[in-house]
């Protein structure tokens, strides 16, 4: 049977076995997809031996995103965005490295949010691999703006010049939480300050009227950041949506078809 793995240290927590085996079955595709902890000096040695017994792709999770950037010897555009690879393609031509996480966010913001992005005002909160992985996909759709504010300040003004000649004039800049002007359609908190039970010190006010608030984070409550949201009236979405979708993008990278991901949200939602 064709096989695929997650890479991770830890690993255990992973749902993406259990994503992967809903979409094979909705697919009608047969494949295996176990989770596979890879030792923190041995990531490559780890993939190459799974390649040996056969694996055909994998996905891979902190902390190895950027190592994987390694192991690949060809990455695809969106991977050379990010700066980071969530997905192994592992064909004749070599070890592909692909990114999924910004294609996952955006299919769950369009597609499952019903939210266009398209001349919308976007904000981005954060600036590590999650925030990085996202700017390209972002500015497929042609927002009218996208901010990108972090605690260090440097590191959004650098990601936002990255970008700059994409998204066209002015439609990218790089600040600091206090420097953050006006109200956004669209505030995606990919910061990690959720894990921590911290909000990222922005004002109320960038929550325009009717604006989708989206923590990249999931947990069975709203998370500290998606309260303060609610309070000020945003409507709500956690990162859950994102991790379905990113999986659908690599499941079909990996099968040429796209699962449908709706039911699968679902169960993992109910699972909480
Ligand atoms: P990184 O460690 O690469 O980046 C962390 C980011 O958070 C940096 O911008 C950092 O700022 C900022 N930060 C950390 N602590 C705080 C704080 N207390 N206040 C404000 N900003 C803070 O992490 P990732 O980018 O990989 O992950 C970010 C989040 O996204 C995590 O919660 C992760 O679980 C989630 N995620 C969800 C996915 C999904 O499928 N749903 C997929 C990938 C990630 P600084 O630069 O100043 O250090």
């Amino acid at each position: 049977m064709d096989r695929y793995c997650v890479f991770g240290n830890p690993i255990a927590h992973s749902k993406s076995p259990e994503i992967h085996a809903a979409y094979a079955a909705q697919t009608g595709q047969e494949l295996r997809y176990e989770k596979r902890l890879a030792p923190l000096d041995g990531f490559a040695a780890a993939v190459h031996a799974f390649i040996a017994e056969g694996g055909l792709g994998a996905n891979v999770t902190v902390p190895f995103k950027l190592e994987a950037v390694k192991v690949a010897n060809a990455l695809t555009i969106r991977a050379q965005a990010a700066g980071a690879v969530n997905t192994l393609h592992f064909t004749e031509d070599g070890i592909i490295g692909d990114n999924t996480d910004g294609a996952g966010l955006v299919a769950d913001i369009v597609g499952n949010a019903g939210v266009a992005i398209t001349g919308k005002r976007v904000l981005l909160l954060g600036a590590g691999g999650a925030a990085r992985g996202v700017v390209l996909p972002i500015l497929e759709h042609r927002p009218a703006q996208l901010v990108i504010a972090n605690r260090t300040v440097a590191t959004a003004v650098a990601l936002a010049e990255q970008f700059a000649a994409l998204g066209g004039e002015g439609v990218v800049s790089g600040c600091g939480f206090a420097d953050i002007e006006g109200g956004f359609d669209i505030v995606i908190n990919a910061t990690s300050a959720s894990l921590g039970a911290e909000v990222p010190p922005v004002s109320p006010s960038v929550f325009a009227p009717g604006a989708l608030a989206l923590d990249m984070m999931y947990s069975k409550s709203p998370t500290v950041f998606l309260q303060f949201a609610a309070q000020h009236g945003a409507r709500l979405r956690d990162g859950l949506g994102m991790l379905v979708e990113q999986a659908a993008e690599a499941f079909s990278v990996w099968r040429g078809v796209r699962p449908v991901t709706g039911e699968v949200l679902q169960q993992l939602r109910d699972q909480l």
